[in-house]
This record gives structure tokens, sequence and C-alpha cells, in this order.
């Protein structure tokens, strides 16, 4: 079974953890270093990008991720997607940089503009996986504001990318942990 980490530090890890047992792999919760050796590939949650910062910097795991992202496939959720993002807005902020997208933090608005929308999936996506709309609950989102080298996007919401894909890398600005549809964990599962 393919056992994947899920960084663990703040945020949703939980939701990732169960969904990735229904796709039928195995959660790690990551929240030390050695631990990273275990795994085939990471999830970055959601939650509050700066915190999770601040703790990655406080358990000096900042590096070790960095490291392990140039190697691994890895999956970031909407704070998870900014912490990959190589260029972060609104307000600027440090990251990971693995991705070759910008981000613009919060950009829906406050808490009240959270949403949950059905959408479109490109015909990539569901060649890929299985036909169907795609459920995505966004909550506080950014909004990916320009992507670069060959990002491939995989569905978009009233016009922005939401979902992406970079080589190993798959981004999202909502929460597919939130929802019953395991299609974006499988596509995951795919790269590694
Ligand atoms: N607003 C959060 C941030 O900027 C992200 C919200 C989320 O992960 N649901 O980090």
């Amino acid at each position: 079974m393919k056992k994947v980490g899920v960084l663990s530090l703040q945020g949703d890890f939980a939701a990732h953890g169960a969904a990735l047992e229904r796709a039928g792999a195995e959660p790690v919760f990551v929240r030390e270093r050695e631990q990273l050796s275990q795994i085939d590939g990471l999830i970055i949650p959601g939650g509050e990008s700066t915190t999770m910062l601040k703790l990655l910097r406080y358990e000096n795991l900042f590096d070790d991720l960095a490291e392990f992202g140039r190697r691994k496939p890895v999956f970031g959720t909407c704070a998870g997607a900014i912490l990959m993002a190589k260029d972060v807005t609104n307000p600027a902020q440090e990251s990971l940089g693995l991705v070759d997208i910008a981000i613009e933090r919060n950009a829906y608005g406050r808490q009240i503009d959270s949403r949950v929308v059905e959408l479109e999936p490109g015909p990539d996506f569901e060649k890929r996986t299985a036909p169907g709309k795609l459920e995505a609950v966004f909550i506080r989102a950014p909004i990916i504001r320009g992507v670069q080298n060959g990002v491939k996007v995989l569905a978009e919401y009233e016009g922005d990318p939401v979902l992406i894909e970079q080589g190993r890398y798959l981004v999202s600005t909502f929460h597919p942990e939130l929802t019953k549809d395991l299609r974006v964990h499988s596509l995951f599962l795919e790269k590694l």
C-alpha cells in the first residue's frame, strides 16, 4: 500500500488522512523530519499558511520539506497551495517555491465569502479519473493569478485555475478532502 505523508502541524490534516484511507493509501501524519524518509509523497493541507510557516520553522522542518519536494510528489490544498507557490501576495510571504504559479491569499474576501460550488472539470481531468461535476469547497481560499512553465490547468472556477498540476506536483485552492469525491486524491496517488 502506498504511504502518503500528511503534514500535521496545523489545519485539516485529519480529513486528508481519512480521504487517503478511502482512496486506498496509508496516511502518515508527519510532524518530524525523520518521517519524510518513510513516505512516497506528501500532502500539505488547508489551514492557515502563516501559522504553518511559523511552525515549520519552529519544528526545523522547512528545509527538509523543501528538499523532499524537489524529489517527490507533493499535493497542496488551499494553505498548502500557498506554501507550494513560487510567488505569494496579499501579503507577500515566504514559501517552499515548488510550483510555477502566482497566488493571491484570501482573494475571495472574508470568511463570509467562503462557498461550496459545483465545477465542470476540464476534459483531461475527467478522462484520467471519471466523468462528472466536481464539488469544490472554498474556505478563505486564495486565487491563482498566473501560471508558467507548463503548468496544466485541470479545473477552473469563474475563469481562474483552481486545480493545477506541474509534473509531480498537484495544487488545489479548494478542499477535496471535505467531500466524498475521491478523484483528486486518486489523481495524486497516480503520481506516486
Ligand atoms: N486563508 C488561508 C491562508 O491564507 C488559507 C485558507 C485555507 O487553507 N482554507 O493561509
